[in-house]
């Protein structure tokens, strides 16, 4: 079956959507309420502020005629949940995130002329923070909610706009407070949030993203002897047994049932951090070293004790028996376990009307994929709604001078704008 042509209705509403006004809300919001807004997964480091940003998004959705509330978890965090009540037909609600991740090394960001929050264009790219993850996308999902909402059309059902904190780390104070304590459960979510496949040049496309993997963090402390450096023939040493058992971690399998809908990435351990020996030291060998490592790729069924047990195995296995290095695994404190999401089906809304506007627009239907990271799709999956990940950032953004295309972004806002009209029955 062809995709459907736009309607005259919805072809006016897609030629309101330009470049300029992309770029110019893009840059503005990249900049906005920075570096506050940073928020590292690390459970040691201070939360955000995205108030800011917050009451940035707030005046923007109020001028297209949302009616506004700020619900805030931590003082300094408000989310933002806009409505625009609509007839008694299925809800959709339009989601992005108002953190982004901290820069570290700005020294690493000639793209930005080292002002990470300096949106740069080179050719089709636009470089900042939060370019890829995430303002550009909710540049996109903002232009298009104005598209439709300058149109002024009656709605079958209430429209959302749903932006939250915290979503760097997990959810607490934004998606999880949002639907666990105040309840929010709309019929359909689209997140806003990098699905994008092709890099810079060349074909290109988005995904939509109809589940996530889950991760979660954890940490192996091997203990042996504190011993003098003259003397390493006679020391346990555990710098040296954590770095026999890096190797069996990268390819160690962990116990789960393949999902009938599994990503491209299986679970797996990504080391981020190993810390043995002391400043001022220099001549001992240390008596302790520690593998901070992230477990990616979780899918439904698999759970903490499990990739515990798994982890515990390897490590003992690792030392066989030996009693002068010992090791302890845990979960690294504060941190949260994120499970996999079951994927919504690709006859289901939003994906089916999602897909067929993506044809429309592209010339072909979008590959469906499990995204592996965490987005606020999980929490609103758990919270049993059709949600799904679908945005014009690069599935894979760059640590340092992100990145994001523009006329993905442009594209994506198209979609956004069209698919709103569709799923709420939009009418002129
Ligand atoms: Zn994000």
């Amino acid at each position: 079956m062809a995709a459907q042509e736009l309607t005259p209705f919805e072809q006016s509403v897609v030629n309101s959507i330009t470049e300029e006004a992309w770029l110019d809300l893009a840059s503005a919001l990249i900049r906005c309420g920075q570096p506050d807004s940073g928020n590292a997964l690390d459970p040691d480091q201070p939360p955000a502020k995205e108030e800011a940003i917050a009451y940035m998004v707030a005046g923007e959705l109020k001028g297209m005629g949302f009616t506004v509330e700020m619900p805030t978890k931590r003082r300094g965090r408000p989310n933002v949940l806009g409505r625009i009540k609509g007839g008694e037909g299925p809800s959709l609600m339009i989601n992005d995130h108002l953190d982004t991740y901290p820069v570290v090394e700005p020294e690493k960001w000639d793209k930005t002329d080292f002002d990470p929050y300096k949106a740069t264009r080179h050719g089709d790219l636009l470089y900042a923070r939060g370019t890829s993850d995430t303002r550009g996308n909710m540049a996109s999902a903002l232009i298009a909610l104005q598209a439709v909402t300058d149109a002024k059309p009656e709605l079958a059902g209430e429209l959302i706009a749903c932006f939250t904190v915290d979503e760097e780390r997990d959810g607490t104070d934004g998606s999880i407070f949002v639907t666990q304590e105040l309840g929010l459960k709309p019929d359909y979510s689209i997140t806003a949030e990098p699905t994008a496949w092709g890099g810079p040049e060349g074909p290109w496309g988005l995904s939509v993203s109809t589940a996530n993997s889950g991760h979660c963090l954890v940490e192996i402390e091997l203990t042996g002897t504190k011993g003098h450096i003259w003397r390493p023939d006679i020391v346990a040493n555990p710098i040296l047994e954590a770095g026999r058992l890096l190797s069996d971690l990268e390819t160690m399998a962990f116990t789960h049932v393949p999902h009938k809908f599994m990503g491209h990435t299986p679970p797996m351990c990504s080391v981020v951090r190993i810390r043995g020996g002391l400043t001022g030291e220099i001549q001992f060998s240390p008596d302790t070293c520690t593998i901070t490592l992230s477990v990616v790729g979780i899918v439904p069924g698999m759970t903490m004790e499990s990739v515990l047990q798994d982890i515990q195995n390897v490590t003992s296995g690792m030392l066989g028996g030996r009693n002068d290095i010992a090791a302890a695994v845990r979960q690294v404190p504060g941190s949260l376990f994120v499970a996999g999401t079951p994927n919504v089906e690709e006859h289901e809304e939003p994906v089916a009307t999602l897909s067929d506007v993506y044809e429309t627009m592209r010339g072909e239907r979008p590959r469906l994929n499990r995204k592996n990271a965490f987005n606020d799709t999980i929490r609103f999956r758990e919270a049993g709604v059709n949600a799904v990940t679908f945005g014009p950032g690069e599935d894979g953004w760059a640590a340092d001078n992100e990145w994001i295309s523009i006329p993905k972004s442009v594209e994506a806002a198209k979609i956004y704008a069209v698919t709103i009209m569709r799923l709420l029955g939009a009418k002129q």
